[in-house]
């Protein structure tokens, strides 16, 4: 057989109307795909390795190395790559060929298990902020056995990917997938310790899961490919607002237009293949923006498909003829694009320990739970908002859109009530008729309970999960879902120690949780909001509350020098205190030299477009008044009309001078920034002086736009890449 023929038939051809179910995951070396590859012993350790997280055993690599490679070639494979998310908030991957060639000449495919546990490639170009001297500079890749390769489509072939962790010569963590795996080992040790303490040991083990509800724009590649800002920052620096915004609300859930659900069905199409449960598909707020989102799972898991679907809809989106942009504020004065990180906490045999449940014993598991949230959001508050800091998603948090930069956690009006009720001591456990007196029996309604969801929380209870909705449509969710399980991790370990002393201490164990469950909902009540958090009263509760309000960047980052909560990482094994100090470093980094591009890319913009476009309107409009005027005795053009028509050739004039002086002012400001060499001041120096020198210029630079002959603008509008198709 050729290895044509023994291609598997491709679901996309058109007319195909293959059910979903039959080529879903086809194109992963999942259970199906293993089991047949495999001999049986060794399907049977690598079930035990995944099972356990732990690492693949060099006893049986070779063989499983042999299999995939064999699953792959048949597929069409030729090369494979370790892919993986280094520090750059992206995914990287170095192919090698399966070739290779005998010591006799001959050309034969080979894949050892050598191979497929580690690779080599050369860390020196990715960031380690500063951890590795570049005499080490090497890093290696080792497969995660928890996620499954792949074959990924790409030019004319197949690739086989195979999700790795990135370290270093020394295993410090190099990505941000380590760190997550940590994190999960973290929640697994201290829930099953909670879990004892509740009295409850049957469980195997914990873990969390995720759902990314991912927003994005999409705006046509002819119109992209004329904005330099798309290009180099992946937002507009410039634009008026068209008259026409979203003002009329006209795109939230409206019909899909024919282009886009070609786009999005081939993107599910794709998706299918690889085994991500793509679910929901719809149009958001702004025009032009959409939201696509997948059935959770393991948030390991979820952090590289969520990264998979970014990648897949880059690649289907260039072949639509579509740019796709994950930034979250594309345009101002739009609705930016956020990635609501759904979050929740399980057991491996299925028991979700945030949904309550129909007795009042588990509901009381389910309080625990819950109120270990709550206690670990407030305590961390700042290194979860650190978590999603960007530069990107500053335009949201904090700025004029929502969620807000101060954690809060919304829980609804039911919960709220049986919190207060709890904390105000009036209850007691000891008997079940209070029990259900306090609405703990009403609990399983929560779940289907979505009448008073408070759509402008950062973070809200929805059921049976949270809802971080500050995350950045743009943001590998890895690194907020690692800051949730260390947090939760930690709250959860300090509340087994303090119900298990309190039962030391002789009081009975359900007593001991009720003190303790009360304790902490007095400890943690500042964090609890459930007003409106686009108001100015938020922010008047954050302040007289003592809730951290880091605005920006460089603010939220400083929450990660903070000892207590550097301990804490290096506590739960996730983050050493050098690893905490790489991606502090790396993040600032990229953050100052993300707005140098911006600024440089602005400055490039108006020189070369806006000042010769008005320049050029100028001179004509100059030249039809100049011949006005000498013909205005002649042809009786009154004072009046001249005035006026000077008048406008006037403020063109002025306008034009402001914005060369300004542009002035940011070519002064971007050579300072490159004077500053203390980092957080340089971030600093970017978030308090270079984009306000930025908006003030674009604030002139947009106004005339709209002065300037439509044929003369050279740059594609806001109109036209918004409301064009
Ligand atoms: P919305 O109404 O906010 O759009 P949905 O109810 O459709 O949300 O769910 C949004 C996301 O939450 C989906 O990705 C879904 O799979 C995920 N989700 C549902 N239950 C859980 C859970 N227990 N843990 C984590 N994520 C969940
Ligand atoms: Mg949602």
């Amino acid at each position: 057989m050729t290895k044509q023929e023994n291609k598997k038939e491709d679901p996309l051809e058109k007319g195909n109307t293959t059910a979903v179910s039959s080529y879903y995951g086809s194109m992963t070396f999942d259970q199906k795909a293993i089991r047949k590859k495999l001999p049986k012993e060794v399907y049977k350790a690598l079930q035990e390795t995944i099972k356990s997280g732990s690492k693949l055993s060099p006893d049986i690599a070779d063989a499983v190395a042999h299999g995939m490679k064999e699953w792959a070639m048949e597929n069409g494979a030729t090369h494979y790559t370790h892919w993986f998310q280094p520090m750059t908030g992206s995914t990287a991957e170095k192919h090698d060929a399966f070739l290779s060639i005998d010591s006799d000449g001959t050309p034969i495919e080979r894949f050892s298990g050598a191979q497929l546990i580690q690779g080599e490639p050369d860390a020196s170009s990715f960031p380690s902020g500063g951890m590795r001297t570049t005499f080490e500079a090497r890093g290696y890749t080792a497969w995660d056995p928890t996620s499954p390769a792949y074959l990924m489509k790409g030019g004319k072939g197949l690739t086989l990917c195979i999700p790795t962790v990135f370290i270093s010569y020394h295993g410090e963590a190099l990505d941000e997938k380590t760190p997550l795996l940590r994190s999960m080992n973290a929640v697994n040790t201290a829930a099953l310790k909670l879990l004892a303490t509740l009295g409850v040991d049957n469980s195997e083990g914990v873990i969390t899961y995720a759902g990314a509800e991912q927003e994005y724009f999409l705006v046509d590649r002819k119109f992209y490919s004329m904005r330099p800002d798309l290009i180099m920052s992946g937002r507009t620096l410039l634009g008026a607002m068209p008259p026409k915004g979203q003002q009329l609300e006209d795109h939230y859930f409206g019909s899909i237009p024919n282009r886009v659900l070609e786009f999005m069905q081939e993107v599910e199409e794709e998706l299918y293949l690889l085994g991500i449960p793509a679910k929901t598909r719809h149009n958001e707020v702004a025009p032009h923006q959409f939201e696509i989102a997948p059935i959770f799972e393991r948030a390991n898991i979820a952090a590289d498909h969520n990264l998979l679907v970014m990648e897949v809809m880059r690649r289907v989106a260039d072949k639509k003829g579509f740019a796709l942009l994950m930034h979250e504020k594309p345009f101002a004065g739009i609705n930016g694009s956020g990635k609501h990180n759904n979050w929740s906490i399980g057991t491996v045999e299925g028991v979700n320990l945030l949904e309550p449940g129909d007795t009042p014993e588990s509901n009381i598991h389910f309080l625990v739970f819950l109120v270990a949230v709550l206690k670990g959001v407030y305590k961390r508050s700042g290194a979860l908002r650190a978590s999603i800091a960007s530069i990107g998603n500053d335009h949201r948090l904090g700025a004029n859109e929502a969620p807000p930069a101060v954690v809060t956690v919304f829980l609804g009006d039911l919960l709220e009530k049986v919190l207060d009720a709890i904390e105000s001591g009036k209850v007691d456990f000891a008997t079940e008729k209070q029990v259900l007196d306090l609405g703990l029996a009403h609990l399983p309604i929560l779940n289907k309970d979505y009448t008073d969801r408070n759509r402008t929380s950062p973070f809200a209870f929805t059921g049976n999960k949270f809802e971080f909705r500050a995350v950045g449509s743009s943001q590998p969710i890895a690194v907020p879902n690692m800051v949730l399980n260390t947090l939760m991790a930690e709250a959860m370990d300090e509340m087994a120690d303090e119900i298990q002393q309190k039962i030391q201490s002789g009081v009975d164990r359900d007593s001991a949780i009720l003190e303790i469950i009360r304790t902490e909902i007095t400890a943690t009540k500042a964090v609890r909001y459930q007003g409106d958090n686009y108001s100015e009263d938020l922010q008047e509760a954050a302040a007289k509350r003592g809730l951290p309000n880091l605005r920006n960047t460089p603010q939220a980052m400083r929450a990660l020098l903070d000892q207590d909560t550097r301990e804490m990482f290096a506590r739960y094994g996730v983050l050493s205190d050098q690893e905490l100090t790489s991606r502090l470093n790396t993040r600032l980094e990229r953050y100052i030299k993300g707005i140098d591009i911006e600024a440089r890319t602005l400055q490039l913009m108006l020189k070369t477009f806006v000042i010769p476009d008005v320049s050029e309107y100028q001179g004509n409009l100059a030249g039809s008044f100049n011949g006005l005027v000498a013909a205005a005795t002649t042809i009786g053009v009154s004072d009046k009309a001249l005035k006026s028509q000077g008048a406008h050739l006037k403020e063109l004039a002025e306008n034009l001078s402001d914005l060369l002086d300004m542009t002035a002012e940011l070519d002064a400001v971007i050579d300072k920034l490159s004077t500053i060499e203390e980092e957080f001041e340089a971030a600093d120096f970017c978030a308090e002086v270079v984009l306000p020198a930025m908006d003030k210029v674009r604030t002139v630079a947009d106004h005339l736009e709209l002065m300037v002959d439509r044929s003369t603008w050279e740059l594609p509008t806001y109109s036209e890449m918004l409301f064009e198709h």
